[in-house]
Order: C-alpha cells, then structure tokens, then sequence
C-alpha cells in the first residue's frame, strides 16, 4: 500500500529508541533514564493539575514553566522557547534556524536524531569526525555551513568540551546558528546559557527527561537571544499551538523550582557513576571519561554485541550500537548503587 506514501516518507530512515520491554523486569541501564523518582513536588503539582480544568486548553505560551526556568536561570522569558520534549524542541531548531543553502555541521559519532532531522527537513548535513580518542574537536567546524550542532556532553561518549572552545566558535562563525544540546549538562560540563547575553548566534537546548527524572512528562526547552526564541514560536505555532498539556507545565515548573531535590538526585548520579568507572576499569575495561549520566565503555575482549546479548538474557539492559568505530562499545546508563551492584557481579561473572 506504500504507493499512498509521499516521496519524503519513502526516504525517511526513522530514529530507533532504546528498547523498553514488557515481557520481563529488566535492571534497565539502556535509555539514559534517571533511577530516581521525580521531586516529590513536582509530582504533587501534576496532580493537582489534573481537575476540571483539564476541559480547557493549556497555556500556549507556558508561562509558570519559562518563569521558572528564567528565575533558574536568571534570564529573561523572552530568552525561552519550551517544547514537547528536547526532541521536538529540536526539530523545530533544524526545521527554522538550521535548515539553509550550505549543509550543517555534526559530529560523525553523535545524537542519531540529527541526521533523522536533516532528512526529514530536507537539511544538507556534513558529518565531522571525532578525534580518534573520541573528544570533540571545535577546530574542526569551520568554512561555510548552514549551522552547527553537538552535544556536550557528546553522547553516546559521554566525554564534554569546555566553554572556551565554544566560545571560540561562536565568534569563528559569526554567520551560524551554534546549537549546544545539553540534555547531559547536569552531570558534569558547564552550561553555555551564560553566554547567551554575547552571541546573538547561540541557542542551548535542555531536557527535563533525564537530570529531573520526567522522560515520561515529555518536557524540554532551549535558551537564546529572543530573536532566536521568536523563530522558534513562529514555527511551533505553525506547527502546534499547545504542545506542553497542563500536567506538563505544571509538573515541569515545580521541578525545576525544586532546586534541592534536583542537586540530592545529581550528586548521587555523580557518585554511582565514578565508583562504577572504576569498577569497570578494574575489570578490564576501556571506560571513556564521562560528564554524563552514562559511561561509554569497551569489553577487554572488545565483543560488545556479546556482552549486550548475554546481559540481557540475565535481566540488564544496556545500549550497543552495531556502528563503524563504535562497535566495540557499549553505553550504560547509570543506575541506583544496587542496580550497578548487581550489573558489576554480573559482568564480573561473564
Ligand atoms: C535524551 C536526549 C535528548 C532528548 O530528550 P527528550 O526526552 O526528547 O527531551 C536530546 N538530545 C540528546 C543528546 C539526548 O540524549
């Protein structure tokens, strides 16, 4: 029946997620999830969103949300677009500020949702290449391009650039917009969005799916100098006037105004995610360095898919990616201390 598809449908080549199985209870180490609950807050707010008033649309703007992320942030509403999901936030970066005559820059080994993007919108895309070591060089994008983006922390490496070099590039491409993706910013690199105020060519993206532990609210957003900002609303509101539901403003609010409970649920991240490198490393593994909520990390014998396949077969998800250069590795998301516990007795035992 595909003869009823468009053309662009044909050529599409999905964005595959990690697996989230039903038939068993996995320890699930695979999508980059938070272990933890969400602020007991925000979920106190979610409820009390959900009453009558639910027969009325939502906010378009989302206002309570932008005001607690201004107030975060110390930044003014007009700096703020918020999204369902970084993901869509994203989308609508690459269908309004990215999409131009000269192709745009990635990583080569990056967000598997970028080159999704660049054929959905029909974006000319030039892949850069990490170093061998896997770090990031920002050397690198440069000549003409349509715009820039990356992670930083770079996933799936989970290694992170410096603002230094970020900065350096902002002013080498004065012309483009430079997208830095920061859905791992909290575990580790530093946020851009201070340098928001000097380059008109700046935009951050941010998640609430994984450092506030909402992935299933579906919540994100991007900072940038209000021009910017107003691309974006022109696009979401040719798009989807009310992408955010009131469960979603409201919960995602009071997350973010919950400033404790969100750095309790980092430092612990932070703490597991050390003793499980040097576990790792103890046990023969290669463990690229993170500033993430995952280590990138390759088997003594270098079989990844192997070990992905006998880990599962016991109970843990984990990531692999059957690609060039990253086939030797696998990502695995940090847990509780007892979900890596019993992850390390199991490894140790293969
Ligand atoms: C998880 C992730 C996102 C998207 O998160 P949402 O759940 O859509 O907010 C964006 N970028 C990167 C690099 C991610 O890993």
């Amino acid at each position: 029946m595909s003869q009823y598809w468009s053309k662009l449908v044909h050529d599409l080549d999905p964005y595959v997620p990690g697996e989230q199985p039903k038939d068993q209870r996995y320890i699930k180490l695979n999508t980059n999830e938070c272990p933890y609950p969400p602020s007991p807050q925000a979920l106190a707010a979610i409820h009390a969103a959900a009453d009558e008033t639910l027969r009325l649309y939502p906010d378009p703007n989302a206002d309570e949300l932008k005001d607690a992320i201004a107030d975060y942030y110390g930044i003014a509403r007009a700096n703020i677009f918020v999204g369902n999901g970084s993901d869509e936030v994203l989308a609508h970066i690459f269908h309004g500020l990215l999409k131009h005559d000269a192709p745009i820059l990635y990583p080569d080994i990056s967000y598997s949702f970028y080159p999704v993007y660049a054929t959905l919108y029909q974006i000319a895309a030039r892949q850069i290449p990490l170093r061998d070591d896997f770090s990031l060089n920002l050397a690198d994008y440069s000549g003409e391009n349509g715009g820039i983006i990356f992670p930083n922390p770079n996933a799936p490496t989970g290694m992170a650039v410096g603002l230094d070099a970020i900065e350096q590039l902002l002013q080498a491409n004065p012309n483009s917009v430079v997208v830095v993706d920061e859905a791992y910013v909290d575990f580790g690199a530093e946020t851009a969005i201070p340098l928001v105020a000097k380059y008109p060519n700046l935009l951050v993206a941010q998640t609430f799916s994984k450092s506030r532990s909402l992935a299933g609210l579906r919540v994100g957003f991007a900072v940038g100098h209000p021009h910017l900002i107003e691309a974006l609303e022109r696009v979401k509101n040719s798009f989807n006037s009310y992408p955010l539901g009131r469960m979603a403003i409201a919960g995602a609010a009071a997350a973010m105004r919950d400033r404790e409970y969100f750095e309790a649920t980092r430092q612990k991240i932070i703490r597991t995610r050390e003793a499980t490198v040097q576990k790792l490393s103890a046990l023969g593994f290669t463990v690229l360095s993170s500033a993430a909520n995952f280590v990138f990390a390759r088997p003594p014998e270098g079989n990844a898919e192997a070990v992905y396949l006998e880990l599962k077969k016991r109970g843990v998800l984990v990531r692999y990616f059957n690609k060039p250069r990253i086939n030797e590795y696998l990502r695995i998301t940090i847990g509780t201390d007892y979900e890596m516990a019993e992850f390390l007795r199991i490894v140790a035992d293969l």
